[in-house]
């Protein structure tokens, strides 16, 4: 055998020399992703003798249980990284180690900057591989033979990273490669069982194969010393089972379960999950979750969000949000891209065309997801999704104007039609039930259920029987700010501008002109009175019940918005609202035949502030309020 042996010196090509040098400077702040790099390449290589084999089962040399070793030797201080995968021979080992075979590698070189921080985010994008040893290692040492090769057709190749390595032949049992690292001083951690074990773990739990590590000894009881010394038992560190790669029919209803507890932390079941996998120009796979339960940090726009994104089945990074819009930041998942480069940054992925179609296929998806579940005739789960996340979605209009008439579908409302305050009618269903002559959708938004519920502005549209959706949420106001209209109706604040009811008969027409003419005297009395507060007063025809409403003008902020705005510190421009009075009110007649001026205008204020009140607003003076109300209270008793 040692006839045979022929050690060879060669030297790198350029381009390998260039890119080890930029690797160990650029990219040692994160050194432990060679773990990740040398187990994805063990993982590859196992993937491609399971093909090979299905040809020629002699591949496999009687052994076909498929597994990655990893043994630590804390004395040497190295690593080894073995595998059964299908190894390379002599001259593979040349090709694939001394040179660099990949497409754009001259122009990549040439894009380098020179400036560490930037380059290592294009080493990042071109993918570091192999080399990525010599991040912690002064010299590395692969063994390999290519699997169906005799014994002695091993090859070991040396290098420590700078211009040369060397090779020769080297008897090798097993097919496969091990991988050595000889650690550098201050890398002694990758020696470290603990250490490794968590590394692997956090890259490399969803690799399909097993990767084994030496069992620590059990704590040695003082009477079977002997027993726990002389096994050698080996346990794998990873999960061993890539879930979302399996078929769908192959995985069952609780393994989906079970995998969602695993990546979202969340102790329950989720409501409903959509397994896919894409062919044709973009390849991967999307596991998408719709869990039954906000988590406490939903409302935070910060909080963790996003899936967990894998590159063939190597974990990649968790929290990547851009496969998915803000609004839909509940969604738990997987997906698997077998395009994008293992050493993907959120960088690039922000930049990456195919991580923007990605997003689109997958947005649609969701919303897929969500539409069959609300049409689902057994069952209220969506009633269950909306309860949590409904709040959530209702940002969706604004956020993503190309799905916005999904999104619109989607969207669920209290209404004037039941009154309760579970937001349960679509707009699909307000559409069918719409007057004849009704034109627009109407709502009303306040501070909570209760103030819509009972908002004078409702008095006219309950009297005439036209629905009106009930609006408390604080995303309500921008909501309905970006959602115009839906199924070619136009949406109306009907707390805004004039009152226009299509659909009023001639008669109502004249009686509404009437109506201004006859309080024209009244309506220049309380204007006069009331001008530092109010920008104009008129006469309604809204009001059945009540005495006066505010309203807002055409372009004005809405006051819930207002409120949110002033609330979170925002200097608001001063806007008045329009006060309009109901003549027919007792309270009106009142008014309107008081010959004291002061008498009047105590009373005008008091309307004023008890609209501002109706609406949940606040009193810009209450004491004021509170003490012409009392002086109205003991003229009373005593007229
Ligand atoms: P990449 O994996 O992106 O092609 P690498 O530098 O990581 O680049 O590896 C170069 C080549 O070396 C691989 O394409 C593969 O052919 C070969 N290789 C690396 N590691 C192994 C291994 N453990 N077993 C077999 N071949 C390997």
């Amino acid at each position: 055998m040692t006839a045979d042996v022929k050690k060879e010196t060669l030297g790198f090509q350029t381009e390998a020399k260039q890119l080890l040098h930029l690797m160990i400077h650029s990219l040692y702040s994160n050194k432990e992703i060679f773990m990740r790099e040398l187990i994805s390449n063990s993982s590859d290589a196992i993937d491609k003798l399971r093909f090979a084999a299905l040809a020629d089962d002699t591949l496999l040399e009687g052994q076909g249980d498929y597994a990655i070793h990893i043994d630590l030797d804390k004395e040497a201080n190295s690593i080894t990284i073995s595998d059964n995968g299908i190894g390379m021979d002599r001259d593979e080992v040349i090709e694939n180690l001394g040179t660099i075979a990949k497409s754009g590698t001259a122009s990549f070189l040439e894009s380098l900057t020179g400036d560490e921080r930037k380059d290592s985010q294009l080493i990042g994008q071109f993918g570091v591989g192999f080399y990525s040893g010599f991040i912690v290692a002064d010299r590395v040492q692969v063994h390999t033979r290519k699997a169906g090769d005799s014994a002695d057709s091993g090859v070991l190749w040396e290098s420590s990273g700078e211009a040369e390595f060397s090779i020769e032949s080297n008897l090798k049992e097993t097919r496969g490669t091990s991988i050595t690292l000889f650690l550098k001083k201050g890398c002694e951690e990758f020696a470290d069982d603990f250490r490794v074990r968590s590394v692997i773990k956090k890259y490399s739990d969803h690799i399909s194969v097993p990767v084994m590590m030496l069992k620590p000894p059990a704590p040695a009881s003082e009477d079977d010393v002997s027993e726990a010394d002389t096994k050698i038992e080996f346990e794998s560190v990873n999960e061993a089972s890539a879930l979302w790669m399996r078929g769908r029919s192959e995985v069952k209803r609780d393994e989906y379960k079970a995998f969602y507890k695993h990546i979202s932390h969340d102790y329950d079941d989720p409501l409903t999950w959509s397994h896919n996998k894409v062919e044709g120009k973009l390849e991967y796979t999307s596991l998408l979750y719709i869990p039954a339960k906000a988590p406490f940090d939903l409302w935070n726009r910060e909080m963790s969000r996003g899936l967990k994104l894998y590159v063939q089945r190597t974990f990649i990074m968790d929290d990547a949000e851009q496969f998915l819009p803000l609004y839909l930041r509940f969604i738990k998942g997987v997906v698997d891209s077998n395009d994008l480069s293992l050493n993907v940054s959120r960088e690039i992925l922000q930049q990456d065309p195919a991580v923007e179609s990605m997003r689109n296929a997958l947005t649609k998806r969701v919303l897929d997801m969500l539409s069959k579940m609300a049409k689902a005739k057994k069952g209220n789960d969506y009633a269950t999704f909306w309860k949590h996340f409904g709040t959530v979605l209702k940002e969706g209009p604004a956020e993503d104007t190309t799905n916005q008439v999904k999104i619109a579908k989607l969207l669920r409302f209290s209404t004037t039609h039941t009154d309760l305050e579970e937001q349960d009618q679509s707009l699909e269903n307000y559409v069918v039930r719409m007057q004849e002559k009704q034109e627009k959708i109407y709502y009303v938004v306040a501070e909570n259920f209760n103030t819509a519920k009972k908002s004078p502005h409702l008095e006219v549209f309950r009297k005439k029987g036209i629905e009106v959706l009930l609006l408390s949420d604080r995303v309500d106001d921008w909501l309905m700010n970006h959602l115009r209209e839906f199924d070619g109706k136009q949406f109306q604040d009907v707390a805004r501008g004039a009152l226009d009811l299509a659909g009023d008969s001639e008669e109502e027409k004249e009686a509404q002109e009437a109506l201004s003419k006859e309080s024209e005297a009244l309506v220049e009395r309380v204007s006069k009175v009331l001008e530092a507060r109010v920008s104009e007063v008129r006469a309604t025809a809204r009001l059945t019940d009540s005495a006066a409403c505010l309203v807002v003008g055409d372009f004005d902020m809405g006051s819930q918005m207002r409120r949110i705005m002033e609330a979170a510190g925002q200097e608001m421009p001063e806007s008045k609202p329009i006060l309009e009075i109901n003549p027919a009110h007792p309270l009106a007649e009142m008014l309107d035949q008081e010959p004291d001026e002061d008498r009047f205008e105590s009373l005008a204020n008091i309307i004023f502030d008890q609209a501002t009140l109706v609406e949940g607003g606040q009193l810009d003076d209450p004491a004021d309020y509170v003490a012409r109300m009392n002086n109205l209270l003991v003229a009373m008793r005593q007229g």
